[in-house]
């Protein structure tokens, strides 16, 4: 692959170190004078007192800057170059599905036969040129029963490929930006060998980064058109082509994820109007759209400490939870895939009453179609739960390291992964109810102590 160079998304131009990025922040707030320092210290490379070890890139700061000069882009610049000096913590191997032990090799361990039926097919399917593939991505594939066998399916050809990184997409929250120009180049490439024309992803997320952040700062153009899955959900509503038999009359609130605030928001209207059409009414939380919360995965970003990383964000999703709650509603509703799983893992460990869907469930029950829930999502949600706690336990063994291999190795990635005793034992206590309350309060109480923030 030939070196590009990488295009940084901030605008020091047309900057005038106002501070309002870093003082309207819903997670720093900064008094105005102190955000006028730290914006300064940021684009000079000092020392930040905050933003590196409190920010939970929620993009919000891009669309607070009345200059659009895009702050999140200096944010995550510099997280680039302190990943180039002290590399990635011991942890994230869990996310990486090049490295041994990830959490999608382990959870092969977990999955319902159906489930394995329905991955083995999205994995081994190669595109034809007249196919438009639906990228299942690395998200939806830790719970792929919220689409799995639905009719939905049927307008594409779903391929799940977990080195494609979601394009790089949750690496990009994380500041590895050099990481993502390279995933940039070696989907190109994939993409390119397919032959197809259209492409479409689960996550909008996944969408923003191959139509948006590929082309305008990794210098890597795709030749296909990108799909939004939930304005193609939408325009098939409308049409009736998809028909919704039921009205659910479900008051909701809206889970309004990071990437959502990208290109001014276009991508928070389609998914409310989907809720709209399925029967339910929706109640906003207090902080929603622009100024929305992260679920929590972003606090992983401004990582301090290796062992704190899963009690950083499980505490800063308490303050999402905590909002969702006030709302009355009974439905906290995510049309983001990635922000599903940890929210069920919250959920399991805040043990809150507050039910949580997918976009797309509430469209398959509007369809009439059955799902098992909450059943497949509090199984999950323990699974997830469990592989975390193990691999914690396994990164306090290891070293920080670098993303060096970007390619899914057939080998240890297979659905054989190996024993894992210790992981299975402790899947098997978590199936007793009174063992799931018992650690669910002891995180609790560890969490201060262990968060950082
Ligand atoms: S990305 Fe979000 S949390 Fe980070 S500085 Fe900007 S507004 Fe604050
Ligand atoms: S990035 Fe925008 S909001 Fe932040 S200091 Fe610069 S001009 Fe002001």
């Amino acid at each position: 692959m030939s070196k590009l160079k990488r295009i940084s998304g901030f605008r020091e131009d047309l900057c005038n170190l106002c501070g309002e990025c870093l003082h309207l922040c819903p997670v720093l707030s900064l008094p105005i004078e102190d955000a006028k320092e730290e914006i300064k210290n940021l684009i000079e490379g000092k020392d930040s007192k905050y933003t590196l070890t409190k920010c939970n890139t929620c993009f919000s700061c891009n669309l607070y800057c009345p200059q659009n000069a895009n702050p999140y882009n200096l944010i995550l610049e510099r997280w680039n170059d302190l990943y180039k000096k002290r590399a990635a913590p011991s942890l994230y191997r869990f996310v990486c599905p090049t490295e041994q032990n990830n959490i999608w090799q382990l959870l092969n361990i977990f999955l319902s036969n159906q489930e394995r039926r329905w991955i083995y097919k999205w994995f081994n399917y190669i595109p034809k040129p007249n196919d438009t593939p639906l990228l299942i991505g690395n998200y939806t594939h830790l719970f792929p029963f919220i689409i799995g066998g639905s009719k939905l399916l049927d307008y594409f050809k779903p391929i799940d490929r977990i080195d494609q990184w979601e394009g790089g997409a949750y690496l990009y929250q994380g500041g590895y930006l050099d990481v993502v120009q390279r995933i940039a180049q070696r989907t190109k490439i994939e993409f390119d060998n397919w032959g197809v024309k259209k492409i479409a992803a689960c996550l909008d997320a996944v969408e923003y980064i191959f139509k948006e952040v590929h082309p305008k700062e990794m210098g890597v153009v795709h030749a296909q058109e990108f799909v939004n899955f939930n304005q193609w959900l939408l325009d098939k509503i409308n049409s009736n082509e998809i028909q919704l038999k039921n009205q659910l009359n479900l008051k909701v609130t809206v889970h309004d994820n990071c990437y959502s605030k990208s290109l001014d928001g276009a991508y928070w209207e389609a998914p409310r109007e989907i809720l709209k059409k399925c029967g339910c009414r929706i109640k906003e939380m207090k902080h929603n759209r622009k100024n929305s919360l992260c679920c929590g995965f972003g606090a992983g970003a401004s990582w301090v400490k290796n062992i704190s990383i899963p009690f950083d964000i499980i505490s800063e999703g308490f303050k999402k939870f905590k909002e969702a709650e006030d709302t009355g509603a009974k439905a906290l509703i995510s049309y983001c895939g990635g922000c599903i799983y940890l929210l069920w893992a919250i959920k399991e460990l805040k043990r809150s009453k507050i039910d949580i869907f997918h976009v797309i469930e509430i469209v398959r029950m509007a369809m009439g179609e059955r799902l098992n829930y909450p059943q497949d999502h509090i199984k999950r949600a323990w699974d997830i739960i469990a592989i975390i706690s193990y691999s914690l336990l396994l990164s306090v063994y290891k070293k920080n390291f670098f993303l060096n291999k970007l390619i899914y190795d057939e080998k240890f990635s297979s659905f054989q992964p190996k024993r894992h005793t210790l992981l299975k034992i402790m899947r098997a206590l978590f199936k007793i109810s009174l063992v799931r309350k018992v650690y669910a309060l002891l995180f609790r109480l560890f969490m201060p102590i262990l968060r950082t923030r």
